[in-house]
């Protein structure tokens, strides 16, 4: 079986790829052993949508029912647990009404699979890889149900325990962040007016994200990992009274609106994201803290990207597998990732040291951004997915 690009991945950036591509035009073959759909494991997720993420998918006329599956961002609270002094960051600042959308990670990924399934030139392959050749300048996929497929490109969507990086032996760097987060469903009293509330505790941040509606939210508290069996035994009453205590100023009276699920934090990073004939893409490349709510937002750039480049390299003949063409998207792309990873670590290593002027460096942080306008207009218009 032939096709132009084959995408490997069942997630959000394999659908998103596939689908930008094979609306216009290009034969693409989206590749994953899951038969039927399925929810997805990771579906107790709420995702902060950049705005750049949520202009990609208007470019391409996806997620067309983003107004009726999320909830804008109205403002930005960054807080530190009991200190005075909050940092409040306005999309108006930056003449914008919001700065992206809180969205279920199911809803989103219905609506992009949607577009797969109504696209005719995306073809859906559902099997096991067992392993990747190269003939004549193609990619050839040899499958576990017995099917060879070739394209002049693979695009490994397939997420943090990629299995074509693993066949393809790139060296990647791990660190496990000794936390743990927990995450779980609020409803309140009070109306969350579209804010997002992020607090730094000792260990870790505790975000309220807002749903839609105004009176749920989301809650991703980070823990150091020794707080795991404590967690755990936590029961409902104690549970809505820990939360209620960080935000029932802000947020009303808690009732919980989910059981938690509990996560490992870790994070992964290919140091290379191309072979001949193959791209890497989103979690499969970099898989990173989610402090900044921001890992899916870097995986649809790299999209915007690698798919801007396939298709002007190809309205003038080349070859789109070409390594020497794959390394100006590998080029275009790197700087974005390591910058952000390296943010995100410089903060939650800040609040996660034991050092006692800690807490005045992140008052200081704190007091210094709100004051200094542009360096805050920086902040926003990062958040937003642009460059700076
Ligand atoms: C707690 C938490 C909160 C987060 N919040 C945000 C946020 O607010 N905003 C944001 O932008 N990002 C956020 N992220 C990050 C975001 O969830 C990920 O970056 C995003 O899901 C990555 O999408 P992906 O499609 O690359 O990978 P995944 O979502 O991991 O999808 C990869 C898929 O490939 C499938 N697969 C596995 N094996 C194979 C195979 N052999 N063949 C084919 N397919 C296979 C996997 O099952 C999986 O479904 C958060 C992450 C965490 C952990």
């Amino acid at each position: 079986m032939k096709s132009e690009i084959i995408v490997v991945g069942y997630g959000p950036t394999a659908m998103t790829t596939s689908a930008i591509l094979g609306r216009q035009g290009i034969a693409t073959t989206i590749v994953n052993p899951f038969p039927v759909y399925q929810k997805m494991p990771s579906a107790t997720r709420l995702l902060a949508l950049s705005l750049s993420s949520v202009e990609l998918f208007k470019e391409h006329g996806l997620v067309k029912n983003i107004k009726s599956i999320g909830q804008p961002i109205k403002k930005i609270h960054v807080s530190q647990y009991k200190k005075s002094g909050l940092l409040e960051f306005d999309p108006t600042d930056i003449h914008k009404e919001n700065f992206g959308y809180m969205v279920d990670e199911e809803e989103l990924w219905k609506s992009l699979y949607s577009e797969v399934k109504d696209t005719s030139t995306i073809d859906e392959v559902h099997s096991n890889i067992e392993t990747i050749d190269y003939q004549n300048n193609k990619i050839v996929l040899k499958l576990s149900n017995g099917q060879n497929l070739t394209a002049d490109l693979l695009i490994a969507a397939d997420g943090k325990n990629s299995i074509i990086r693993k066949k393809l032996y790139f060296e990647v760097e791990k660190k496990s962040y000794n936390q743990i987060v927990l995450i779980c469903d609020i409803k309140h009293s009070k109306n969350h007016q579209g804010i997002a509330r992020e607090i730094f505790m000792k260990k870790g941040p505790f975000a309220t994200l807002p749903k839609l509606g105004g009176y749920s939210s989301s809650v991703v508290w980070t823990e150091s990992m020794a707080s795991e069996s404590f967690l755990r035994s936590l029961n409902k009453p104690f549970l809505q009274e820990f939360i209620a205590s960080r935000c029932s100023k802000e947020l009303g009276e808690i009732e919980l609106g989910s059981n938690p699920s509990l996560f490992p934090l870790s994070s992964t990073y290919s140091k290379e994201a191309i072979a001949d004939g193959i791209a890497l893409v989103g979690d499969a490349w970099h898989a990173i803290h989610p402090l900044a709510g921001q890992g899916l937002n870097l995986g649809l750039r790299d999209i915007k990207a690698l798919t801007d480049l396939i298709v002007k390299e190809k309205s003038i003949g080349l070859d789109i597998g070409n390594f020497q063409i794959l390394k100006k998207y590998q080029r275009a792309r790197r700087d974005d990732i390591t910058i952000l990873i390296s943010t995100i670590d410089i903060i939650n290593n800040i609040y996660k040291s034991k050092l006692p002027i800690v807490p005045e460096i992140g008052q200081f942080m704190i007091r210094a951004v709100s004051f200094c306008k542009p360096l805050k207009n920086l902040f926003m218009i990062y958040a937003s997915g642009k460059h700076i």
